[in-house]
């Protein structure tokens, strides 16, 4: 909630910056602390989360410090650790951008709290929907393991456990595939074809042509949907 409040504040005054975002969170925090308004780990927790809920805040952060008075958030991933063996940008990946997976987790503790499986059984007399609910937690189960904070390059599982293009890329000890010069015609891309299409290929040209720290603002939509 606090960032909530953060970021309205930050847009009423026209401040849209990160450090600005922060020197908001701070001030409502120095008042909220004096009336004990609110507990200084969840104030941490919600700081974690803001990033990924303001547009001005894009960057992914991770471990808010507070050296004395001040917060500091350091960037989870650079745009290097980003690009993914095969060019893929992991920083639009649904399973690694997305809260999703976090929000099914609370839904599923609240759920679980309330004994809703119980509910369901019996409710499920007047409600059809509800005889499904067994169905409907193994969906949410599945959500909830899609989460990925760690892209394959930074050290991450990957997408498919074994990746055959990160397996191979490591094998030649090579950075990426941009550094291979089979990649136009390499058939390990197929598998992801039905979500990604060429993206990867085209976004590998990019590489080679603007360099790793550059060419990710050139970078091509990362599902075929979008
Ligand atoms: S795990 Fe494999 S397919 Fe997934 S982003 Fe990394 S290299 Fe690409
Ligand atoms: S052969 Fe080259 S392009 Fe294909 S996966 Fe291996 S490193 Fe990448």
């Amino acid at each position: 909630m606090l960032h909530r409040l953060a970021g309205t504040f930050c847009y009423h005054l026209g401040r849209g910056s990160k450090s600005d975002f922060s020197d908001c969170l701070l001030d409502i925090r120095r008042n909220a602390c004096c009336y004990g308004g609110i507990d200084f780990y969840d104030w941490c927790q919600d700081i974690n989360r803001a990033d990924k809920d303001l547009s001005f805040c894009k960057d992914s952060c991770s471990d808010a410090i507070f050296p004395g008075d001040g917060v500091v958030t350091k960037p989870k991933n650079s745009e290097v650790e980003l690009t993914a063996y095969c060019g893929l940008y992991c920083g639009d990946c649904l399973r690694y951008k997305s809260k999703a997976a976090d929000l099914v987790r609370d839904l599923q503790n609240e759920l679980q709290k309330v004994k809703f499986d119980k509910y369901a059984k019996v409710k499920g007399v007047f409600v059809e929907e509800f005889k499904h609910y067994t169905k409907c937690r193994e969906v949410l189960n599945a959500i909830v393991k899609l989460k990925c904070d760690t892209p394959c390059r930074a050290g991450g599982d990957g997408c498919l456990q074994p990746c055959e293009i990160k397996s191979c890329v490591q094998t030649k000890k090579l950075e990426g595939c941009w550094e291979c010069g089979e990649f136009e015609g390499c058939n390990k891309f197929e598998f992801f074809n039905l979500f990604h299409g060429d993206t990867a290929k085209e976004n590998l040209r990019k590489v080679k042509k603007y360099g790793l720290e550059e060419w990710a603002e050139h970078r091509g939509k990362f599902y075929r949907w979008l």
